[in-house]
């Protein structure tokens, strides 16, 4: 199966359902397309795709066919797969597929992420089957995946693929597209926590998550930092040593196939005949999935509250309602069915007379033909959802209007909304807000509509399927979605190096951060006071006429002044608040403003009070809650709650919340320790720099070096630092050699020594 479909590079879309469906007419299996908007967008895309990925990539879809297969009849349903629809079955029995499908995907997630937690439900048994599907389409991918291939997971029924897939392929490129919302954190907490948190590590397997619009990506990112506790800085969670990328990518539609069938003679045609059946009535349109998520009941009674206040409408207008059956939302079927016929009887049966009908109603679902002939000639489009992804219904409407004419009125629900503001915007759960936007739909003058529909027609028209899939696919390959560099372990070979340049330079400069770079961590932040040794390796180093130390912490300055104030070396205290050169007084880098403490240390205290192990402490310019001696899993919690709660309530003030080595802390804005070393390093004339750093405040330094200088990050994880050592006794070991080498040789350093500015 491999050989016959894996050329150097592939893009595989995955999704639930494959392009077609698997019947079965009289015993023999027959294979009948549905393609659906992916599927055009993929087609597009693969189409237009040389211009970015050179060689053009094939394509191969994977998912469930549908329908029950034989064991023996696999191999030939997989080729005639392959061969008609460059596609990849998923086998799973009809049974399996069912409780996957109408058990965890749409019983719990779909209801909850639609914000109707009342309708879903918690069963482990549908958890365990969502897990097996998932399972199962992974080691089903892993027959037909190339390393160079590239893959995209869509929706909701594989959210835990991305992390399966990467844990048996650590480099493979994978992205993940959600189609309907992600709920903000209060909804999404209503998962029990062991499923919250693997949904989440699921789509953080992936290299890029997308959603369709800027909130439901920072819902996500909120959760992430809730739930699991990685932070983000523009939309990229750093997961071990990977980076994720999240983004918004809102999805279009075909654009051209429906503006050009609504425009053919055909769709011309059809338009008359349907136009004609109404009379001389206005139509409204609507068209949904049967879902509670669409607020079709809403819909209606914001109809009939039009026709209550608007009598001049009645005899003048007609609601045709078109609603498919659907098997998302299947338990309150029946019940909703039944209470939208009871309502459009009702209203058809208070206002209607025998010439006419205020609501025509269709159960059924329409050919793609008939659809847009019903879109053109309808005067109004009434798109009302509760709760939606995106909405391509409202984009459909707008598409198919070819003289430019038509209203449509769109919920502020639908991600779709975000893209088509010159439509009629409405709350749906008001129905006198729907009444009135019915009327002004009614009545607005041509040119109007012309004018608000030509500005969302250029939108739509350019922002098509296509480019939502070549957008995506775009940074999911780019360099930027790249894994950023971790620093490189200080091999032998380079420690001789830097031992060398030591050694004949002249003028050198050092800028050391303490805790974790010098010392090691301990439970209490008061015990690690400088040993003896330190202290006189410090000394000596300081001793050096051709050397600058710089000691650059985020501790207090009493406490620095008292561990430190008898060396001749540079001190900077609380992250580069307060600074002191060799023989000076203490001096604040820059006027600052503390009056936000008093505001925020109520706050760190409750933490501290809440979870065992916890302490606050005060400095000058910042506030910190300690957590290294909680119990790992509380503690990690609580930091993530509460770097959140202050990220939240600190927006306007200007501080900023650091999450550091087990700890916590707020700091006033524009003070960091790439301050205080731009200072020591702006002395300039140094042809020797190392700084070495433990955690992110450190990287603000390493961020501000001169290209050649030599930076090193304790531990081994992402940093702008060129080196990485293990422990803080490395770097102990490494400057005593510095120190050593110093008091034994000082050579004249040659003429083409680099100097720094
Ligand atoms: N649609 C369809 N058959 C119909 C009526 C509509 O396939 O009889 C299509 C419609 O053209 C649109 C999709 O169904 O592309 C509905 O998408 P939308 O985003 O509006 O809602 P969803 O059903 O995905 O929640």
């Amino acid at each position: 199966m491999k050989e016959a479909i894996a050329p150097a590079r592939k893009i595989i879309v995955v999704s639930n359902r494959l392009p077609f469906t698997i019947e079965r007419e009289n015993g023999a299996i027959q294979f009948k397309a549905s393609a659906g908007g992916v599927a055009t967008g993929l087609k597009s895309l693969l189409d237009g795709m040389q211009g970015f990925l050179v060689p053009r990539p094939e394509y191969l879809w994977v998912g469930w066919p549908g329908g029950a297969v034989a064991a023996d009849e696999r191999a030939q349903i997989q080729a005639r797969a392959l061969s008609e629809f460059r596609s990849h079955a998923v086998f799973l029995s009809e049974q399996d597929f069912d409780n996957f499908y109408e058990g965890f995907c749409n019983k719990t997630i779909w209801p909850l992420f639609h914000y109707f937690p009342q309708n879903a439900t918690y069963d482990e048994n549908y958890w365990r089957q969502y897990v097996r599907v998932n399972e199962v389409f992974a080691e089903s991918l892993l027959e037909v995946v190339g390393p160079e291939d590239i893959l995209w997971v869509h929706d909701y029924h594989l959210m835990l693929l991305p992390e399966l897939l990467r844990k048996q392929r650590p480099h493979l490129k994978i992205g993940f597209f959600l189609h309907i919302p992600f709920p903000q954190f209060e909804i999404y907490r209503l998962l029990p926590a062991r499923w919250r948190r693997a949904l989440l590590e699921g789509l953080l397997g992936a290299d890029l998550v997308g959603f369709h619009t800027h909130d439901y990506m920072e819902y996500f990112l909120r959760c992430v930092q809730r739930v699991i506790g990685f932070k983000h800085s523009v939309g990229h969670v750093r997961v071990g040593s990977r980076g994720v990328r999240v983004g918004a990518f809102p999805m279009g539609i075909d654009f051209k196939k429906f503006n050009a069938a609504a425009r053919s003679p055909e769709g011309t045609k059809k338009k008359e005949e349907l136009k004609k059946s109404f009379g001389e009535n206005k139509v409204i349109v609507s068209v949904d999935r049967q879902d509670y998520s669409k607020g079709i009941l809403h819909r209606l009674q914001g109809f009939e509250a039009m026709l209550e206040r608007a009598p001049e409408w009645h005899h003048r207008v007609i609601l045709l309602m078109i609603v498919v059956p659907s098997r998302i939302g299947i338990q309150d079927y029946e019940g909703m069915k039944q209470r939208i016929e009871e309502l459009v009887g009702k209203i058809n049966g208070r206002f209607g007379a025998i010439d006419w009908v205020p609501i025509i109603y269709h159960y059924r679902s329409v050919p793609f033909e008939t659809l847009a002939a019903v879109y053109s000639m309808s005067d109004v489009a009434l798109v009302t959802p509760l709760r939606d992804g995106m909405n391509l219904v409202a984009k459909e409407y707008i598409a198919c209007r070819g003289d430019g004419t038509g209203v449509l009125i769109l919920s502020e629900m639908a991600g779709a909304a975000k893209e088509l503001a010159e439509a009629l915007i409405v709350n749906p759960n008001h129905r006198d807000e729907i009444a009135d936007a019915l009327k002004t739909a009614l009545e607005m003058p041509a040119r109007e509509q012309i004018r608000r529909n030509r500005v969302m027609q250029n939108r739509l028209r350019r922002a098509d399927v296509a480019h939502w899939a070549m957008d995506f696919i775009r940074e999911l390959v780019s360099k930027e979605s790249a894994e950023t560099a971790e620093a490189r372990p200080l091999t032998p070979a380079a420690r001789a190096g830097i031992l060398r340049h030591y050694q004949r330079s002249s003028r050198r400069l050092l800028l050391l951060d303490y805790d974790g770079t010098l010392a090691p961590f301990v439970s209490q932040p008061a015990l690690a006071r400088p040993s003896a040794e330190l202290l006189e390796l410090l000394r000596r180093l300081a001793a050096d006429p051709r050397n600058e130390i710089a000691l650059v912490s985020g501790r207090s300055r009493a406490t620095i002044e008292e561990w430190f104030g008898g060396l001749s070396i540079g001190l900077v205290a609380e992250h580069g608040a307060w600074m002191r050169d060799v023989g000076k007084p203490w001096e604040l880098i820059k006027p600052v403003s503390a009056s936000w403490k008093a505001k925020l240390l109520p706050m760190l205290k409750a933490y501290a009070d809440r979870v065992p192990g916890t302490s606050v402490e005060e400095k000058e310019f910042s506030i910190v809650w300690h957590y290294r001696n909680a119990a790992p899993e509380r503690g990690a919690h609580a930091a993530s709650e509460l770097s959140d709660d202050l990220l939240a309530f600190t927006a306007n003030i200007d501080v900023h919340v650091v999450q550091a080595n087990k700890s916590v802390e707020v700091r006033s804005a524009g003070i960091h320790k790439g301050v205080a070393a731009a200072h020591w390093l702006g002395q300039g004339g140094f042809d020797f720099v190392l700084a070495a750093g433990d955690d992110r405040s450190d990287e603000d330094i390493f961020g501000i070096l001169p290209e050649r200088a030599y930076s090193i990050r304790v531990g081994q994880r992402p940093s702008r630092a060129r080196f990485s050592l293990p422990a803080p006794a490395d770097v102990l070991e490494l400057i005593s050699r510095l120190a050593n080498r110093g008091e034994r040789e000082a050579l004249t350093p040659p003429a083409d020594r680099p100097i720094y500015h």
